[in-house]
């Protein structure tokens, strides 16, 4: 099959059909993007790759290093990291402090922002060298030296970011939170902040499509069940109250960013990442979800 004609055609379409989302606005610095970019980047564990558009411009990752930090945290803790946080969808959008006074500061699952919150923490608990050590961790697992936290984005978010700060104090009223609530926040912006192009995304997504062996270094960066794990939870908490829809639709593993980028992993096959910064009304990229619903369906490779 020719992964190439089908993502061009695909790309053709989308590029041209209405897009009717919005490019996210609550931090004030993801509006500098242009608002028509478009890209795709394809990745397969037998190194056939091909990208469209614009696939190697850096944009802002935001909810998709969630990704990585819980990859991280798990890599180092282990099992032990489920006393802290769940493995529910939670049906409510990414940054709800709903249900956390009834779960007692105990977050879903790590894909919404009060999750990701407590793996932040994990983190500074366990890398004394944290901001460091992740940056580092993301650079092996793609196999760039140059990917880095944009201090312009993190600032504009920190300024702003209300919500976050009072999730992260409501949990650690429960005792869910070790440090002090203003470092973990800082971190948490900081990997929000991270700027990668499709293709990096991609490349740095294989290890999910291989069992939790980077493909880059040969090293075992999560255990087989591990990595089995955390494709379950993209599959069921990767697009918070959209992600039944994206199961449903495009039936793959993924995750979405307020920046408008989706990473989605085949297990055993590909990685594919699309960007486009409008959003629809759940928070995900509305013509990443158009094109991956159709690469999947003309492609016949969902994993149902
Ligand atoms: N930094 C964003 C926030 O915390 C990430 C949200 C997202 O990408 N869904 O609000």
């Amino acid at each position: 099959m020719s992964f190439d004609l089908i993502i061009q055609d695909i790309y053709n379409q989308v590029k041209e059909a209405q897009d009717n989302g919005k490019v996210a606005s609550y931090i004030p610095e993801l509006l500098n993007v242009n608002p028509e970019s478009f890209g795709i980047y394809f990745s397969a564990n037998n190194q056939v790759r091909y990208g469209i558009g614009d696939c190697g411009y850096k944009f802002s990752i935001q909810s998709v290093s969630k990704v990585f930090s819980l990859s991280l945290a798990y890599s180092l803790k282990g099992e032990d990291i489920w006393n802290r946080l769940g493995v529910e969808p939670s049906g409510t959008s990414y940054n709800s402090l709903i249900q956390l006074e009834t779960d007692h500061g105990i977050p879903r699952n790590p894909f919404i922002n009060a999750g990701a919150i407590v793996i932040t923490d994990i983190l500074i608990s366990c890398l004394p060298n944290y901001r460091h050590d992740f940056l580092e961790f993301v650079r092996k697992l793609s196999g760039v030296k140059s990917i880095n936290y944009s201090a312009k984005i993190a600032v504009s978010e920190k300024a702003v970011g209300y919500r976050n700060i009072a999730l992260c104090n409501f949990i650690k009223s429960f005792g869910n939170i070790e440090n002090n609530p203003e470092e973990v926040l800082d971190f948490y912006f900081d990997i929000c902040s991270l700027e990668m192009s499709c293709e990096e995304l991609s490349n740095s997504f294989l290890f999910l499509a291989n069992q939790g062996l980077n493909p880059h270094s040969n090293e075992q960066v999560l255990t087989k069940s591990q990595s089995k794990r955390i494709n379950a939870l993209m599959q069921t908490c990767g697009f918070y109250d959209e992600s039944g829809e994206f199961a449903f639709k495009v039936g793959l593993p993924g995750k979405s960013g307020v920046g408008g980028g989706i990473v989605a992993v085949h297990p055993g096959e590909y990685v594919i990442s699309v960007w486009s910064p409008k959003l629809n009304e759940k928070g995900n990229s509305f013509k990443g979800m158009q094109f991956l619903e159709k690469f999947t369906t003309e492609s016949r490779l969902s994993i149902f």
